[in-house]
């Protein structure tokens, strides 16, 4: 490669003459005055994150060059979420610069973890969606792929979640106030996006007609590109975020009409778009700045993709569609759909057919969900104002394919009512997962049943019209950053076990397997749970005040706080043997600690109600002299990727409880699996799947299937249930009675409510009985110590399949056919 090269394509990155070593960059930074004050460790953290950057920088140049050069197909992993977590530590390791690090900074008086524990948490998601993005970015970049990530850089990320008297408050998450070492700007890939005007068409000198959008305010997409590097292979792929500028002429000459006041008003207006992360997990509320944002991450990543190409290739697009695909993580980027036909017809002058070949060729659209009130719908008087063209465009699309419906259920005018991309009930809205799967040759769900529940159910009719766009990608998780990193311990014993291989083919913990009856491997398997229970008893205590003692169970439920994850059904079964324990039922008691965390959406009244619910009842476990030997129960504040790291390594049981045909996959439930955590869990999501490959007898399966579930919906009777269970009796007395809140009197009335009522839709109480009783068999077999390490050693050695490295290998070959 040489200058001119790397000029051309690369001007916006700096160039890196020297590869001096980690060391040198460190020192000269430190040297030049980047450390404000003698020993500031948040000066020494930015000093050697961007020495890290540094290193990243001439793989990161060829990498760009290298897949923009080849004819090789390109990825677009569109997301309006990537949930990141810090960067430090997993970049030291995937660029195998640990032992360096740590020398380096050994002459200072502070050491990695620490300068590691200063990094500012990339919030850039709400939950298992982003973090699957975040995933997907790491495998993609070890298996050499070129795959670029297109997302959004939000100013405030996911909210920070203090409690106070038991209740969430949400803190505004000002991530990048300390600086934020890893991006760089890439202003020659500005592009402008436009918003709101009309639209008109004029006839051209040979009498073509041309559509237009007119009078359109637009708005300036700058690139920053975060670095993603893959483990040990030179490869590093780009993370491109982009944020709203306003343009320069936006306020101009308003100003030099005397507005001032109103032209700095517009230019917030503008800058707003990338300000903040909507908190919503699994649900939408419709609001016109989320369509904004949507829009604006599709509209410029596409005009990103379309001028790399013309740069490349001219204005031919014959092979666009065999070099470029663009995976859509769930809805939230479909309108990328009719923007690409835009961009192909009115900046490139592509006739309809042409453009929705190539469109239809290429797009590729992941489904997240089977909750109704997740499935986004947007309506059109929306699309109205802010997005005219592209309300034409989906009009034209949706005609053109209703057409293709007609002639496939012909006189059946029903289908044309339930298939329409417009839904023409109530207010007229755009169904955004019709759009996408009308325009995307793959459709997939994310774990066996969940494809399976939307084939048969929600987009049967689709699946009717085209089966071959259906399939399933069961998701996985990193396990560079969920083994290999947040448990040292764990991998050290691997590495000296089995070889360092697993890291990139975690098939190979198979081979732990021999090892099953070696009493001396078991004892040091236990040793290391037990040390990893120490740390996370530390973080507690630090946090909540409360005293976890490792030689307990570690009971764990940790996720977005939701109805149907039903973290109320754990607090229950907490009153349970909170209950059990006043009475003095302790023989063969198994001492645990139960540990909850979460934030819930802040417009999700009962998501927050069963947070204060939590953290009464913890305040009476803890409080409790005779609850000491036997229970302790914590919520843990601000659950995040950090957070996590500590936690799952720690866990010896993971709760995976959600009503069944709720939770579409869950990635929780792989991170706890392959740190040798048992599950407690219903048949749902990929839970199916880890009792598959583990086996029933290592896996503690309760309550209803899916089938189940649907079954009794008619005819629920939640209060029968009730009577025919005194364990569930007295909970339920217990919490009526107001002793969780005796100065808050009344104010479990609605959790009380939902329980008792035969609308319940995760009919908590259904699950109640089955629930307790594979508790019981839970602590059973915790009792045999030698047993329980021996289910745990089986479920990390039978986790490579939820490798997220298995899962990209098949989006790889089913779907990029890369
Ligand atoms: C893995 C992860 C999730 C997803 O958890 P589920 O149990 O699958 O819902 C959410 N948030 C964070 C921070 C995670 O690391």
């Amino acid at each position: 490669m040489t200058k001119e090269h790397v000029e051309g394509e690369f001007a916006d990155y700096p160039y890196c003459n020297s590869c001096d070593p980690l060391a040198a960059t460190f020192q000269r930074l430190v040297v030049n005055g980047l450390c404000r004050e003698e020993n500031n460790p948040y000066d020494f953290f930015h000093a050697l994150a961007l020495s890290v950057k540094e290193q990243m920088m001439h793989d990161w140049r060829r990498t760009r060059y290298q897949d923009r050069h080849a004819e090789r197909k390109q990825v677009a992993y569109l997301s309006l979420e990537f949930l990141m977590g810090r960067a430090l530590g997993n970049a030291l390791l995937n660029l195998d610069l640990e032992e360096e690090a740590k020398q380096i900074i050994s002459q200072y008086q502070v050491n990695l973890a620490q300068l590691e524990a200063l990094e500012h948490d990339a919030g850039l998601g709400n939950g298992g969606l982003g973090r699957l993005a975040a995933c997907f970015l790491d495998s993609c970049a070890c298996m050499d792929l070129s795959v670029t990530g297109y997302g959004i850089r939000y100013e405030y990320g996911m909210f920070t979640q203090k409690i106070i008297n038991g209740y969430q408050i949400e803190q505004a998450d000002r991530w990048l106030k300390g600086g934020h070492p890893w991006d760089v700007i890439a202003p020659n890939h500005n592009v402008l996006v436009p918003f709101y005007g009309r639209t008109g068409s004029h006839v051209d000198h040979d009498g073509c007609l041309h559509h237009t959008w007119v009078d359109t305010q637009d708005v300036i997409a700058v690139a920053y590109d975060v670095p993603v590097p893959g483990y040990r292979n030179h490869r590093v792929n780009t993370l491109r975020l982009w944020k709203a500028q306003a343009t320069e002429g936006f306020d101009l000459e308003e100003f030099n009409q005397g507005d001032y006041t109103e032209a700095v008003a517009h230019k917030n207006l503008a800058e707003q778009i990338t300000m903040v992360l909507y908190p919503n997990d699994s649900s939408e509320n419709g609001k016109e700045l989320r369509l904004r944002q949507q829009y604006f991450l599709s509209s410029a990543s596409l005009q990103d993709i379309l001028n790399a190409w013309v740069r490349r290739k001219g204005a031919d697009f014959s092979e666009f569609a065999r070099l470029n695909v663009m995976q859509l993580n769930d809805t939230h980027p479909a309108i990328a759909v009719p923007e690409l036909m835009r961009l192909l017809m009115d900046h490139y002058s592509l006739g309809w057919d042409e453009a929705w070949e190539i469109t239809r060729h290429t797009m590729a659209y992941t489904n997240h969900t089977l909750l109704p009130e997740a499935l986004e719908c947007w309506p059109v008087r929306m699309f109205e104002c802010i997005l005219p063209r592209i309300l034409d465009i989906v009009y034209e699309i949706n005609a053109r394919y209703l057409k293709l419906v007609a002639h496939h259920w012909p006189g059946e005018t029903d289908k044309l009512t339930q298939m329409s991309i417009i839904n023409n009930e109530g207010e007229p809205s755009i169904r955004m997962a019709y759009l996408a799967i009308v325009a995307s040759f793959s459709v997939n769900g994310v774990a066996g049943l969940h494809t399976q529940l939307l084939t048969s159910g929600l987009f049967k009719n689709f699946y009717d019209l085209w089966p071959e766009k259906f399939n399933n990608k069961t998701n996985g998780v990193t396990p560079r950053r969920w083994l290999a990193y947040s448990n040292p311990r764990l991998s050290a014993l691997l590495n000296q076990t089995l070889g360092g291989q697993w890291i990139e083919d975690l098939n190979q913990l198979e081979g732990l397997k021999a090892f099953l009856n070696d009493s001396e491997f078991l004892q040091e398997w236990r040793q290391i749970k037990r040390q990893n229970k120490v740390d996370l008893t530390q973080l507690i205590k630090k946090e909540c005040g409360v005293e976890f003692a490792p030689d307990m169970l570690f009971d764990v439920q940790v996720k977005r706080i939701h109805e149907y994850k039903r973290q109320l059904l754990n607090i229950l079964h907490v009153i349970h043997l909170y209950q059990e324990i006043l009475k003095g039922n302790v023989d063969n008691m198994v001492p645990r600690c139960v540990l909850i965390a979460g934030k819930a959406a802040p417009g999700y009244a009962m998501a927050k109600l069963i947070i204060k619910l939590a953290n009464n009842v913890a305040e009476m476990v803890n409080s409790e002299p005779l609850m000491k030997p036997y229970l302790r129960f914590a919520f843990l504040p601000n659950y995040n990727v950090s957070a996590m790291e500590k936690i799952c390594p720690a866990t010896d049981l993971s709760e995976q409880i959600s009503t069944a045909g709720k939770e579409a996959s869950g990635t929780g439930n792989m991170k706890f699996m392959m740190n040798g955590a048992l599950t407690i869990g219903t048949l749902d999501g990929a839970n199916i799947e880890i009792l598959e490959a583990v086996g029933g007898d290592a896996f503690f399966l309760f309550g209803m299937n899916a089938n189940e579930v649907l079954d009794l919906r008619n005819h629920y009777q939640p209060k029968q249930i009730i009577a025919q269970s005194p364990e569930l009796s007295d909970v339920l007395s217990l919490l009526k009675s107001g002793h969780f809140n005796l100065l808050e009197p009344g104010i479990f009335e609605p959790i009380i409510n939902a329980i008792v009522s035969g609308n319940d839709p995760w009919m908590t109480a259904a699950d109640f009985e089955s629930f307790r009783l594979a508790q019981q068999e839970v602590a059973d077999t915790y009792l045999d110590q030698e047993q329980w390490t021996q289910l745990s050693i089986r479920n990390t050695a039978s986790s490579g399949c939820f490798s997220s490295d298995a899962t990209i290998a098949a989006y790889r070959d089913e779907i990029w056919q890369v």
